[in-house]
């Protein structure tokens, strides 16, 4: 499974680094977790094909996870006409103000299939047969989501925002081998995760959405961190291989 981390600043986009994207690519295929950038550019820029992402699953319904997706689905809709994802949000209200905003613009229209897993969570809400996501409910918005996704045998966990580790980090993962822990720390300090990584068998952790003002910590955290998670902080279109 390859990892791309296309976005990973906070809630504003800084000079470095843009809001929250990261694409799994994984049996030929590719995913995309959180859209808070114009991820289609980079799969364009990195001649990867639009009609290969099947799935884009959003975290949470604030900007910095989503402004990228109508730009997204606007080209499928006319252009990358033989792309079909499935593209999960976590309110019906959000999917139908992305279905009103392709229908504002002046292209043809085409049914995608855009959907809310709300309804479902947690458990999960995908699973094509390739990758497998589980949703988790945390507390950082009314329908904010943390994602467990399994493909290739490996176990990658997404925290989307966080309230605080101590209260919303899935305590249904504590005990899971975890090959990636994707975390965010633009709301609280990252050492505030290890005692929730000390429950976990977690082989690396990526800490992104870095707020500036932490960013010396986080860096200074992976420094430290001698025994397991590795901890790295990641950067914008940053890959790695599990
Ligand atoms: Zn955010």
């Amino acid at each position: 499974m390859e990892i791309t981390f296309v976005g990973t600043a906070h809630g504003i986009p800084e000079k470095d680094r843009r809001c929250s994207s990261t694409m799994l690519e994984t049996g030929g295929n590719l995913y995309l977790i959180d859209m808070g950038c114009m991820a289609v550019e980079d799969i364009r820029r990195t001649g990867k094909q639009v009609a290969s992402v099947k799935g884009v699953f959003l975290t949470h319904m604030h900007g910095d996870h989503v402004n990228g997706l109508p730009s997204f689905v606007d080209l499928c809709s006319w252009y990358f006409t033989s792309a079909d994802p499935v593209i999960l949000l976590p309110t019906e209200q959000g999917c139908e103000a992305l279905k009103t905003w392709i229908r504002a613009l002046d292209t043809q229209e085409r049914d995608l299939r855009i959907s809310s897993y709300g309804g479902f969570a947690p458990g999960v809400i995908f699973d094509d047969g390739v990758l497998k996501v589980t949703a988790f409910k945390t507390q950082h918005t009314v329908s904010s989501h943390a994602f467990l996704c399994e493909a290739e045998g490996k176990h990658v966990l997404f925290t989307g925002d966080l309230k605080h580790p101590s209260v919303d980090f899935p305590p249904e993962l504590f005990g899971t081998k975890m090959d990636l822990a994707v975390c965010e720390t633009a709301h609280f300090p990252p050492e505030d995760y290890l005692p929730v990584w000390k429950k976990m068998e977690i082989d690396t952790v990526v800490l992104q959405h870095v707020q500036p003002r932490k960013e010396p910590l986080a860096e200074d955290l992976a420094k430290r961190q001698t025994i397991s998670p590795r901890i790295v902080v990641g950067y914008d279109m940053m890959r790695m291989t599990l």
